[in-house]
């Protein structure tokens, strides 16, 4: 077959038309190739005397004006005048090419002068033959021109009776053949690359359009984000209020390991879904990592914006079903507003993102906004977190005891650990600062094991009726394998079950779930002491007093020291007290500092003390030598009987 797929595709159609608009778009050949059809046609008409010679070379030089106008016009001309131009191309080469054969063959029909002949013959030839390499986009209408051209030359020669015309009389057919070949080849060729081209263009497209989508939910993907995010702020007047929201969804990861990905995924498209519902017109919602998603918008005023923040956020705590469970995820979310001095989309993503930071580790605050406050205190976090590190490493952390007394016989009951951190550079550093950082780093889970490895082992050195106070943080609790580490490090340093106390605040209750309440049976079973700590600054709930198997309550500090104590407070820790003796629970007095607080909160009902009246957190030998002090009759802490 010449041409592949003679019948012409669609895709060819479309090939063969880019080709013709390469060729067309430079009008400059086509116009000089008109220009000489002229100039042979002129000097023809204008020298012979043979009348329909002059007739068919003065039709030749309207027909190359013509054409060469419509050429000029159709490269300035675009849509539909452009199209119907274009429709002109064929037939006006056809009747361009058949003039000019005419002429060739009217001069050696009528004998014109040899060197007219030449002229036209000569003119026609390179027409009939160049066109074909020239014009390989339009196979059809090249070998049209040929035949045009050249034919009726041939013709004319087999007529003459002259040996060598009737020789090209039969070379000019072979040479439409051989010339049709080579357009067909060329074309061909042509298309191919054509069409690799288009394949790869539109190849490019989709994989383009792949990338900027997220296939779980169908919204747009990061990248997706990125490029359309750029396009909408440079769209923004300079006092727009766009705004960015970013959603964490919460407890993927328990839905992704309890139920599988594929329910993970329901839950992924269920909420991309309520954001789609619940976005502005104009925005621009995308999906981020594996848990979190993007809102990009413009807002008429800040109102606007706080209501959608707190709606996502209903949006996203509204329970769901995937089969047939109820799930509940919820979500945090962290806005920031564009800066309208510098409208940058990675400035703005930072500032989102360190606001759902916020919002991640606020607990029950779930939509923070960005301020700038918060990126000095972040700075401050990466600093401190680092630091922790080296200093895990470096053994730059001791733990220190602070004892617990018994308020009626000023007997040491237990000892407080807590955690000390020497840095080398800035001293001592308080656990307030540092504790924090730990925990929404997760570094809290490696050094609280080696707390509560370390004090254990100096516990066991005490006599068996001295307690072990160790603080646990929540993240600690939540971290897999939790009471099993607490339990092995007891049997490693073979202290009992029975001489551990942990300490924990309400703030444990906050995310209220089954691992809680199972980690606290599990430990209380095998005999492990609960202590709830800082008692009245937070909830305060009798209701976790109840639920959970405490056996001791410490008042917090302020209670018992400090510019807000008084005659209120004095009855908050009587009534406390009379509930711990109903209860039959330990009341512990924290932050005593002067012998008139510890004559209050004994009067009050406390059991047990500890504060600086007593001691400060003491290294560990000097936690034994208190003890020995109190055992040999020293009774150095003995100030309060
Ligand atoms: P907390 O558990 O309430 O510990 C009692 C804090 O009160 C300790 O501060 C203690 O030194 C201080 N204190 C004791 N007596 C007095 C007093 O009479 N007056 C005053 N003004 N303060 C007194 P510290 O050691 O700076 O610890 C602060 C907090 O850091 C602790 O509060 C606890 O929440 C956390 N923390 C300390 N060590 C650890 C630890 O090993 N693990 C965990 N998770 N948290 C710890
Ligand atoms: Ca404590
Ligand atoms: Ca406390």
């Amino acid at each position: 077959m010449l041409i592949e797929g003679f019948g012409f595709e669609r895709q060819d159609l479309r090939v063969r038309a880019e080709l013709a608009r390469a060729v067309q778009a430079r009008p400059t050949g086509l116009l000089i190739s008109c220009t000489c059809a002229a100039m042979a046609g002129g000097t023809a008409a204008y020298v012979t005397q043979i009348e329909p010679l002059k007739l068919t070379a003065s039709l030749l030089v309207v027909v190359a004006l013509i054409r060469a106008t419509l050429t000029l016009l159709r490269s300035r001309a675009t849509g539909r005048t452009q199209q119907v131009l274009q429709a002109t191309y064929p037939v006006l080469s056809m009747a361009f090419a058949g003039t000019i054969g005419t002429c060739a063959a009217l001069s050696l029909v009528l004998h014109a002068p040899p060197d007219l002949q030449i002229l036209l013959v000569g003119y026609a030839m390179t027409v009939g033959a160049g066109i074909a390499a020239g014009n390989a986009s339009r196979p059809l209408v090249v070998i049209g021109q040929m035949v045009l051209t050249l034919l009726p030359i041939a013709l004319a020669c087999l007529t003459s009776g002259s040996l060598p015309l009737l020789a090209l009389g039969l070379i000019l057919p072979l040479l439409i053949v051989a010339l049709t070949f080579l357009t067909f080849a060329l074309f061909n060729r042509l298309a191919r690359q054509a069409r690799t081209a288009a394949e790869s263009e539109q190849m490019a497209l989709q994989l383009r359009d792949q990338a900027h989508t997220d296939h779980v939910t169908g919204i747009a993907s990061r990248a997706g984000f990125e490029v359309a995010a750029h396009a909408l702020l440079a769209a923004s007047k300079p006092d727009d209020l766009v705004a960015l929201f970013w959603l964490d969804v919460r407890r993927l990861k328990d839905v992704n390991d309890m139920l599988g990905h594929q329910a993970g995924d329901e839950v992924l498209r269920s909420m991309a879904n309520r954001l789609r519902k619940r976005a502005p017109e104009g925005a621009l919602i995308a999906r981020f990592g594996s848990d979190e998603f993007l809102l990009l918008a413009g807002f008429a005023n800040r109102k606007r914006l706080e209501t959608l923040a707190g709606q996502l956020s209903a949006d996203m705590a509204a329970p769901l079903r995937v089969g047939n469970q109820r799930i509940e995820c919820g979500a945090s979310l962290g806005v920031a507003l564009i800066d309208a001095a510098s409208p940058d989309l990675d400035r703005l993503m930072q500032h989102a993102d360190l606001a759902l930071y916020y919002a991640k580790s606020a607990g029950q605050k779930q939509v923070c906004f960005f301020t700038p406050a918060m990126t000095r205190a972040l700075v401050h976090r990466k600093e401190m977190e680092a630091e922790l590190r080296a200093a895990i490493q470096r053994d730059e952390l001791a733990i220190y005891f602070q004892p617990i007394l018994d308020l009626a016989t000023g007997r040491i009951r237990a000892f407080e650990a807590l955690v000390r951190w020497f840095h080398p550079e800035k001293g001592e550093l308080s656990p307030v600062d540092f504790i924090p950082v730990a925990e929404e780093t997760g570094l809290i889970i490696t050094l609280g094991n080696w707390i509560t490895r370390t004090a254990a082992r100096a516990a066991a050195n005490w006599p068996d009726d001295v307690l072990l106070a160790v603080n646990l943080s929540p993240v600690q609790i939540h971290a897999p394998g939790a009471a099993l580490g607490i339990l092995a490090a007891l049997r490693e340093a073979r202290l009992p079950a029975s001489r551990l106390e942990l300490e924990v605040t309400e703030s444990l209750f906050l995310q209220d779930n089954d691992a809680t309440a199972l980690f606290m049976d599990m430990l209380a079973a095998e005999g492990v002491r609960f202590s709830l700590d800082d008692f009245g600054t937070g909830y305060s709930s009798l209701h976790y007093i109840s639920k959970y198997p405490f056996r001791t309550i410490k008042v917090d500090r302020s209670f018992v020291s400090g510019p807000d104590v008084g005659r209120k407070t004095d009855a908050i820790i009587r009534a406390v007290a009379e509930m711990g003796t109903t209860l039959g629970m330990e009341i512990v007095a924290e932050g005593l500092e002067t012998a008139e607080q510890v004559d209050t909160v004994r009067r009050a009902g406390c059991t047990l003390g500890q504060g600086y009246h007593f001691s400060r957190a003491v290294p560990e030998h000097l936690a034994l030598r208190l003890l020995d002090d109190e055992r040999t009759g020293m009774a150095a802490l003995r100030r309060v009987i």
